[in-house]
């Protein structure tokens, strides 16, 4: 990367993790008095954590629901568990 360019690269950092940080799916809870940028509920600092912790902090608990759904599935009667599977395909 072209050293020049770094600055920019922060700038615009900061910028899509602010954006992250307000449209991320949580309207209460979220903090950010003197340049905070945390949520409360998703337990979150997008000032200062990782993207990794970030990612997995956003998509593990969905993808963890989604796993408890198809396992509780195997309990269900034939019938609805065809219901739930079609379903299934429009929330992907
Ligand atoms: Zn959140």
């Amino acid at each position: 990367m072209d050293l020049e360019q770094l600055p920019k690269k922060c700038t615009e950092n900061k910028e899509l993790r602010k954006l992250l940080w307000l449209r991320h799916g949580c309207t209460n809870n979220l903090y950010g008095d003197d340049g905070e940028m945390q949520c409360n509920r998703c337990m979150i600092d997008f000032k200062r954590d990782s993207v990794e912790t970030i990612e997995s902090r956003l998509v593990q608990p969905w993808f963890g629901g989604l796993a408890k759904m198809i396992e509780n599935m195997k309990d269900m009667p034939p019938e609805f568990s065809k219901t739930v599977d079609d379903n299934l395909w429009d929330l992907i």
